[in-house]
């Protein structure tokens, strides 16, 4: 999607501010502090050994489960020098496992605009998706049987997402779901609803940066504290990922693959472009027509094509839901078409790793053209996680409300006024 950097930053920022300013938490609902502790536990029972070297950063402390849980601060690429990552990347040992390619804009995050031009210098061997639109063989880009729509929603959850849950609830439809750590611990209600109606929950990173700009340890922080989160709240870790912007390329798939996770990435061209579905001063507003328009042009491609599509939408803003919900209100009586996950149109059953999901083994195929030699399948590392099996507990979403609830309007219409490129 056209996610928005300063957005988040601004999200993050107004969340510290207002988190500490909220009165406190009624009964029932999730405790939410803001720290600067150095490193986080992660868990209930593991001690930090070693503090960070770096300057203290804020950090999230959450009860999900009846556990107080602390997490990397909201929106942004976690330390990698906490020891919680240090631990993950002694277990990953990547080591050759990862091609050495250079990071994008010289290793400075940014948001796909500048993803193919200097200073990023892209190989030809690099396998970019978002440079090249290389597929590799292991990439998920299409449901293969004709007909099915693979049904995504990304950047979620939100306040955003009960509405959309609604609609799919009330049409049986159930949709695969890529979910953002940072909103995951924001909303773990919704996550918990999603989860219990059969939908399927994905990953999407802790932060939503470029992963391409982003280094080794980075990319394994901010998969690895997503999947945690989702493991802490649902108590199962998914298996199926999706890059945010779709931004990858054979060093952020051996990465991912490492750390248990397929690469989804959504049919060419079948964006519903929703993200311009946004108002602020001085754009030119879409509506819902436009995303509407996009979906009956596939429907019209439906009878011709031999295989079914994966198609990219989101869960974060009140428009791009609303679309969603009127997309699916013709979508259901469109003949011809069925709506399923991504792991049912794919054929899988088991898309939790504790369920029997089976991750990606590492193989030479996808990164061969990158001088790679893979090892042994890594898919066993984790399985080792030590996070705690989540119970149930009666919290709500209602004060991680607040962080989004105070957000001045004209501070989102500033961030959502500037265009970083989408997805
Ligand atoms: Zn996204």
């Amino acid at each position: 999607m056209r996610y928005f950097p300063l957005f988040a930053t601004i999200l993050a920022t107004v969340g510290v501010y207002s988190v500490r300013s909220a009165p406190p938490s009624a009964a029932g609902q999730p405790q939410v502090n803001v720290g600067t502790a150095t490193s986080h536990t992660g868990t209930a029972t593991t001690a930090p050994s070693t503090s960070a070297s770096s300057a203290p950063l804020p950090s999230v402390t959450v009860t999900i489960n009846g556990q107080t849980l602390v997490y990397p601060p909201l929106d942004r690429t976690p330390n990698t020098n906490d020891p919680i990552v240090q631990q993950w990347l002694k277990e990953l040992n990547l080591g050759s496992n990862v091609p050495n390619l250079p990071q994008s804009n010289g290793g400075v995050v940014n948001f796909d605009s500048a993803n193919c031009q200097p200073p990023t210098t892209i190989l030809p061997n690099q396998g970019s998706w978002t440079c090249q639109k290389v597929i590799r063989p292991d990439d998920k880009v299409q449901c293969p049987q004709k007909g099915v729509w693979g049904l995504t929603y990304d950047d979620g959850p939100s306040l955003s997402t009960p509405a959309l849950l609604n609609t799919l609830n009330s049409n049986n439809l159930k949709a695969t779901f890529f979910v953002i750590g940072s909103r995951v611990v924001s909303f773990p209600e919704t996550l918990k609803a999603a989860y219990a109606k059969g939908h399927n929950i994905a990953i999407h990173t802790w932060s939503h940066p470029a992963l391409t700009s982003v280094s080794n340890e980075g990319i394994v922080a901010e998969l690895k504290w997503c999947m945690k989160a989702v493991k802490d709240v649902l108590g199962v870790t998914p298996i199926y990922m999706r890059p945010p912007f779709g931004d990858t390329d054979d060093r952020v798939r051996a990465i991912t693959r490492a750390v248990g996770l397929w690469t989804v990435i959504w049919t060419e061209g079948f964006d519903t472009d929703d993200w311009s579905l946004r108002t602020g001063p001085g754009l030119k507003t879409q509506n819902a027509d436009h995303v509407i328009g996009i979906f009956q042009g596939w429907m019209k491609q439906l009878p011709t094509m031999t295989h079914g599509f994966i198609v990219l939408e989101h869960d974060l803003f009140p428009q791009t839901v609303a679309a969603a919900q009127s997309v699916l209100g013709i979508a259901v009586k469109q003949p011809g078409l069925t709506i399923q996950t991504v792991p049912q149109c794919l054929g899988d059953s088991t898309p939790y790793l504790e369920v029997g999901g089976k991750p990606p083994a590492l193989t030479s195929a996808n990164t061969s053209n990158a001088n790679n030699s893979t090892g042994s399948s890594l898919a066993d590392t984790s399985s080792n996680s030590s996070d705690p099996v989540a119970h149930a507990a009666s919290t709500s979403d209602a004060s991680l409300s607040i962080i989004y609830s105070v957000l001045p309007v004209t501070l989102i219409s500033l961030a959502l006024s500037l265009n970083f490129g989408h997805l």
